[in-house]
């Protein structure tokens, strides 16, 4: 079955087409700067990388070229769409009406709209990819599948926050928790690892442009690190994590801000790049500490110490850990983040193994020393796989 992922974003649009068969993406790509001038870079195969600059007004142009490049261009993969069996849509919030993916209807869209406040730019992106597919790629059954699902196991002790009861009850004011196809995907890869082992503590280190740590209890989310929105937890590309509630009218005052700009301030200009002053991109934070800049260093200890923190208090709630987990662009990539995060840890029986952390590769691996209590993983995460799998099994039932 071939199964159209799409991630819509706010300006933005990632896209795989998953054989669900071999569980390989026969072309993939991203379209950029919607509504702004257009770009779209698409890869078939590892070798055949083409860039098409075109304007793109709108989210419809974009799906449209992304259709031509799959059917028509030199990029061509499959004759026509009606090849395209299904289309899989990455959902950001699913609130508490989602546990698992579901097959698009009115009556989802409308839920998910319902939604919106919860997640204000990214559900409507959402939404606007749902109703293009149906228009474009007629007849053909759309899947939601929720970035938030995946925590719906959270007990209440963990998801409440400390206000009082009746917000939850009327605002749904809770923790959501977010990347739960990645958790998902990622702590079900460890549970292989680790010999298909009962009753497992694992926790998914998720560290990307966003970042999130989840301890996962017998392949279930326990407790997350984002909440409400993306904004909790640890430092981010641009988002600052955890800080004290009192900072947002301090520096509303200081800095004559309404709650819209304090929020965008805290999630766009902030985390490693409000930090640094240099770059979101952490590999130019490195490049700079490695050239002796302070901030950019400092900025490397906060990340790593409160991925450290979190790694500590997760598994206290768990009562130990079996395997940590690194996945996405940093926790794949950076032997630096992965060695200092780990750091220390002996005492609780982590200890990593410093050569096998500096392999580079693209395949699962174990990074953890012999003499380790708890094993430590590489394990490149694939939501696009997880949202074609999940649109198959539904489909396949429908
Ligand atoms: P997104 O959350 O947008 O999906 P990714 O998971 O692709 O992001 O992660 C992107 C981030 O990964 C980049 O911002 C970059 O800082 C980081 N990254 C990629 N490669 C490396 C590397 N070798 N060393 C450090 N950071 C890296």
């Amino acid at each position: 079955m071939l199964v159209l992922v799409l991630n819509a974003g706010s300006s933005s649009l990632k896209y795989q087409l998953v054989d669900t068969k071999t569980g390989e993406a026969i072309a993939s790509g991203l379209v950029e700067r919607i509504g702004i001038d257009g770009i779209l870079k698409h890869e078939v195969g590892i070798n055949k990388k083409l860039t098409f600059e075109i304007e793109m007004p709108t989210h419809k142009e974009a799906i449209e070229l992304v259709l031509k490049t799959l059917t028509i261009y030199e990029t061509k993969v499959i004759d026509s769409i009606d090849e395209i069996d299904a289309i899989g849509h990455r959902v950001v919030h699913g609130g508490e009406n989602f546990k698992s993916s579901v097959i698009i209807t009115e009556k989802v869209i409308k839920q998910i709209e319902e939604l919106i406040p919860l997640a204000p730019l990214h559900n409507s992106a959402n939404i606007l990819g749902m109703r293009i597919c149906q228009e474009l790629i007629p007849g053909k059954p759309n899947v939601a599948v929720f970035d938030t699902a995946f925590h719906q196991t959270m007990p209440p002790e963990n998801y409440l926050y400390a206000v009082p009861h009746e917000d939850y009850t009327k605002f749904k004011l809770r923790k959501y928790g977010f990347h739960g196809t990645s958790h998902s995907y990622v702590s079900k890869e460890a549970i292989k690892l680790l010999g298909n082992k009962k009753d497992t503590k694992i926790i998914v280190c998720h560290l990307g442009n966003g970042s999130s740590l989840c301890a996962v209890r017998d392949g279930k989310s326990l407790c997350t690190t984002m909440g409400l929105t993306p904004l909790e937890g640890l430092i981010m590309g641009t988002r600052c994590g955890d800080i004290d509630a009192g900072v947002i009218p301090y520096l509303m005052g200081k800095k004559n801000m309404d709650p819209h700009q304090i929020i965008d301030y805290l999630n766009k200009k902030s985390g490693i790049l409000g930090l640094s002053g240099i770059s979101s991109d952490l590999r130019e934070v490195i490049k700079a500490a490695n050239d002796g800049d302070k901030r950019a260093k400092t900025t490397i200890k906060m990340l790593c110490n409160k991925i450290k923190r979190f790694i500590c208090s997760y598994a206290g709630l768990m009562g130990g850990v079996d395997a940590i987990c690194f996945t996405a662009g940093i926790g794949e990539n950076s032997d630096l983040i992965r060695e200092n995060a780990c750091s220390d840890l002996d005492f609780m029986g982590i200890v990593l193994d410093k050569e096998k952390n500096k392999i580079r590769s693209k395949e699962n691996r174990e990074i953890s020393a012999e003499d380790s209590n708890t094993k430590i993983f590489v394990i490149p995460t694939n939501e696009e796989l997880v949202i074609a799998q999940d649109t198959y099994k539904l489909i396949g039932k429908g």
